[in-house]
């Protein structure tokens, strides 16, 4: 295992140029020269991969081949398979989706007196959110404020962001890092007790909070506990996805049909206030690239909402990140940390030179690491004939002294220790990897959609980070979002009274189809990938 001899012979070029780019910073792109990289090579810009939504509210938006099938397919649900006369649960909220959104948000409605039910389609936390390496951004540091990060947010995103999503993220930003603080939640801290913050791409001050690399479990530990510390008020359902969102006759959203994922049978949650965490899509594999994603990221709350009237923000833009790894086979489209890139370590070809400043946004370092290899012919080819470049990790110890890899990118040195790669003292191979998905369920800032009675947090939402995510921004988000929807269905829960239970939309989106000259052979939500499953089940 480890690298075949040519792979090493490129190595020795970049262990040659390593003492002269120790000195060297590479230039940042200019916006023009961006724009132009990303128009190029950012697989957001292929026309092809791409087409106009053909019913629903957002009929005329351009989207993704593979998000367009599911958002104009079959509901999964037969609808006569449902006896909405019998009530499986009564809740005051409903909260589709176990990971760090549905969790905040479950913590908040409860605490304002709620009666919750979680909803999840796998394990609780089996998310995203636990996967999540590198870390969570805060502005509170003396030489940083939220106007500082809110400028970095929008300069992130092209400057195309929800202004006031933006506001509400970085001005929550620095109460949510005291917040997971409170509930236990271990961040890397100095000796004297400060908390490490360090650069992220795209931010120009160092607010990336961390736990080592593996923020995200930390996280998501915090917020799981919190939640099942209160089992009388909080019902955790696993392995039951919702399938359907439920209306009453009034136009309101009202719970959601689940599915029992072991037995296949239908649960009727009725719920006063429900709340879509369901988290992104990488699952799609848009454009046939590998995903970080967990196993059920398949854009279900996305189909869902669509299907009940709710406008989608952003659809035609997805974050590749520019470092998965590329090498060894097995771990192709994993993530490798923005950290890694924090810590010092530079991009570089086959020539061990470099090509890019390695904390341009993800859009511009992943676009410039496609023309590097796709349209330069510098990168380096796998036994299987994938192309990468070069991540010279073992620049980090060089810059930061021995041990900081093993004690800053633990999870790192494992993930590619097992297949005979030294990341001390060996770089990584890396390519771009589908990430996240930048747009989702239009929210306002207190998570409330066009849609009476349904709420939005987390990656499934669109519009706080516009056209392109910044690093540490999406953990920020789940926390910031899911806290405000506990907190605005806490408010309004009370106030609700419910009438008739109904799947009627589903007879009207039919009909929209049927309008529209499509019979579409698709089902949604998937649930789960394809791949997943044996053939026919
Ligand atoms: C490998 C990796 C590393 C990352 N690193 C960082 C980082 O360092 N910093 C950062 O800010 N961001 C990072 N991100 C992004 C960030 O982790 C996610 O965007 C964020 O955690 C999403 O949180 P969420 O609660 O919205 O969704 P998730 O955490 O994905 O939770 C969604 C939940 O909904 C469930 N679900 C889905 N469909 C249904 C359904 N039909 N019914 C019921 N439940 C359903 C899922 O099973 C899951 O439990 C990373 C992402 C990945 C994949």
């Amino acid at each position: 295992m480890g690298y075949p001899q040519y792979m090493r012979d490129s190595i020795a070029k970049v262990e040659a140029t390593r003492p002269r780019r120790l000195q060297e910073t590479f230039p940042m792109l200019t916006a023009q020269e961006k724009q132009a990289l990303l128009e190029k090579f950012h697989p957001d810009y292929i026309r092809e991969a791409m087409r106009e939504l053909r019913v629903g509210p957002n009929k005329g938006t351009r989207t993704p081949h593979e998000l367009a099938d599911l958002l104009e397919a079959r509901p999964l649900l037969d609808p006569a398979a449902v006896n909405l006369d019998n009530v499986d649960y009564e809740t005051d909220v409903l909260i589709i989706g176990g990971g760090g959104a549905g969790s905040a948000a479950a913590i908040k409605a409860r605490e304002a007196g709620a009666k919750v039910i979680m909803a999840t389609k796998l394990r609780h936390g089996d998310a995203n959110t636990m996967m999540a390496q590198g870390g969570i951004q805060a502005a509170d540091k003396e030489n940083d404020s939220p106007a500082i990060h809110y400028l970095d947010v929008m300069g992130g995103g092209g400057f195309t962001n929800d202004p006031d999503l933006v506001e509400a993220l970085v001005r929550d930003a620095p109460l949510v890092i005291q917040w997971l603080e409170s509930l236990g939640c271990m961040f890397d801290k100095h000796p004297d007790g400060t908390l490490i913050t360090i650069h992220g791409g795209g931010t120009s001050r160092k607010r990336m909070h961390s736990a080592r690399d593996y923020s995200g479990a930390e996280i998501m530990r915090t917020l799981r506990d919190e939640v099942r510390s209160w089992p009388e008020d909080i019902q955790v359902i696993e392995f039951a996805p919702a399938v359907e969102l439920l209306m009453d006759e009034n136009g309101r959203v009202a719970g959601a049909v689940l599915m029992n994922l072991e037995t296949n049978e239908y649960l009727v949650v009725k719920a006063k206030c429900t709340i879509i965490a369901t988290g992104g899509s990488g699952r799609l594999h848009y454009q046939n690239y590998p995903t970080t994603n967990h196993y059920g990221a398949t854009g279900d709350g996305l189909v869902m909402a669509y299907r009940v009237g709710a406008r989608l923000a952003f659809i035609d833009t997805m974050q590749y990140h520019p470092t998965g790894a590329a090498f060894p086979e097995q771990i192709v489209g994993l993530l490798v940390t923005e950290k890694v890139r924090g810590l010092g370590a530079q991009v570089v070809n086959i020539d061990g030179e470099q090509f890019v400043f390695p904390r341009e946004t993800r859009d511009a370092e992943s676009a410039a690491i496609i023309r590097e290899c796709v349209e330069r012919g510098k990168g380096v080819s796998t036994p299987s004939g994938i192309q990468g470049v070069w991540l010279d990790s073992p620049m980090i110890e060089i810059i930061h002294g021995p041990g900081t890899v093993q004690r800053e990118l633990p999870a790192m040195v494992r993930q590619f220790g097992r297949f005979g790669v030294d990341i001390v003292k060996e770089p990584m191979l890396v390519y771009p990897t589908l990430h996240y998905q930048n747009g989702g369920i239009a929210i306002k800032p207190d998570c409330t959609t066009d849609i009476p009675g349904l709420y939005v947090a987390g990656e499934a939402s669109g519009g706080v980070h516009g056209r392109n995510r910044l690093m540490g921004n999406s953990l920020l988000d789940v926390t910031v979002f899911g806290r405000r929807a506990g907190i605005t269905v806490g408010q309004h829960f009370r106030d609700v009274k419910l009438g008739k239970l109904t799947l009627s939309h589903l007879e009207r989106w039919e009909k929209e189809l049927k309008d529209a000259g499509l019979d579409p052979k698709v089902s949604a939500p998937i649930l789960l990938p394809d791949y997943t499953r044996k053939k026919g089940v």
